[in-house]
């Protein structure tokens, strides 16, 4: 929000409504400047951060030689989301963070800083940017990550949160959707449906698993597991021009999923519900045997069927039986 405090003559004589109510709503008592403060005084050093909040543009130190730099952004809307006040402020700054930190760890990333663009709703947008901010900064500690920077809004509209992440690339590199091989195991970490009853909130972002991956095994092709898992696998088919056969019996179901009253089946659940946020990745048949013989972390690993040629994605049952997976999972839609 910058046009008040340039000219706010000539603002006030082009956009008079605005300018009132902006004058009136952000300088009294409680404003952006004392909230970006706040958080300034709670903000911990990071040795990657030359300046940090109180500046113009952060200025972050370069890495030691030229790497690729990962950058993602991704934004909640109340409402989409997360719904308020079902979801503490702490619980949606966690959520904030985690997505992001979530397409860092899709690539086999490590997550370095963390940028946060808020819109505020005026009423009672104080107190909430304060625990946002604590659940933002708790997983930040965790993680090791950086917060040099970002914007404070205020308006009379809902809370929107978007948070930007630079991360830099581990061990064998970047892991791509685009890279899955006819014959390649799809394996994921974890379980799957029923996050709507909380996981989506809480979830930790797989970034330990990711890296160690890299580390153990070349990892063909990976993403997280957002829209829900049947349409993310048609996101690596789709990039990598390929099909697969996924083994209905093998997909690791949450518990979460019994949390419903709906009339669908558990295991619809756990190949359409969104927002699980685990790894699904492709590796060679004989890497995959390797993982599955001796996992290199507690997290469960499940091998849930192979990537085939041609384009189609198909559902085997557990007598063998091929049919055409339908249409499943969350899009963002316009009228
Ligand atoms: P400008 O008007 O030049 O864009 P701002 O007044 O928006 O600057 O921000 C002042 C400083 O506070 C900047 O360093 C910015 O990165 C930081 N900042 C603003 N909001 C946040 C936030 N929610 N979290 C972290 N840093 C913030
Ligand atoms: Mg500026």
């Amino acid at each position: 929000m910058e046009w008040y405090r340039a000219a706010p003559e000539m603002h006030y004589a082009v956009r008079q409504k605005p300018f009132q109510r902006c004058f009136q709503n952000c300088l009294p008592m409680s404003h952006e400047f004392e909230l970006i403060d706040w958080i300034r005084g709670r903000v911990t050093p990071h040795p990657r951060v030359d300046v940090g909040i109180g500046d113009d543009a952060a200025v972050m130190a370069a890495p030691f030689k030229p790497v690729q730099t990962l950058v993602t952004v991704d934004m909640l809307m109340e409402g989409v989301d997360f719904l308020l006040p079902d979801a503490s402020g702490r619980r949606i700054g966690h959520k904030a963070l985690a997505v992001n930190l979530s397409d860092i760890a899709a690539m086999a990333g490590r997550p370095v800083a963390a940028f946060v663009s808020v819109a505020l709703p005026r009423r009672g947008g104080m107190q909430l940017a304060q625990e946002i901010q604590q659940g933002i900064q708790t997983l930040a500690a965790q993680f090791d990550v950086a917060l040099p920077g970002g914007d404070t809004n205020t308006w009379d509209g809902p809370l929107v949160i978007s948070i930007m992440v630079h991360g830099e690339p581990t061990g064998r590199g970047p892991v791509l959707r685009s890279g899955a091989k006819v014959g390649d195991w799809i394996m994921a970490t974890g379980a799957f449906g029923g996050s709507i009853h909380g996981r989506h909130l809480d979830f930790v972002p797989r970034l330990n698993e990711a890296e160690t991956l890299n580390k153990c095994v070349a990892l063909n092709a990976m993403l997280d597991v957002s829209d829900g898992l049947v349409a993310d696998l048609r996101h690596i088919l789709e990039e990598s021009h390929v099909g697969a056969v996924l083994d209905l019996d093998a997909v690791p179901i949450s518990p979460d999923v019994s949390k419903g009253t709906d009339k669908r089946s558990p295991l619809e659940h756990a190949l359409s519900d969104g927002e699980d946020f685990e790894l699904l990745f492709t590796v060679s048949p004989a890497e995959g045997a390797r993982l599955l013989a001796s996992p290199p972390f507690s997290t469960r690993l499940t091998h849930l069927g192979e990537i085939t040629a041609g384009g189609e994605l198909l559902f085997r049952n557990v007598t063998g039986e091929l049919q055409p997976a339908p249409v499943m999972g969350w899009k963002h839609g316009f009228q």
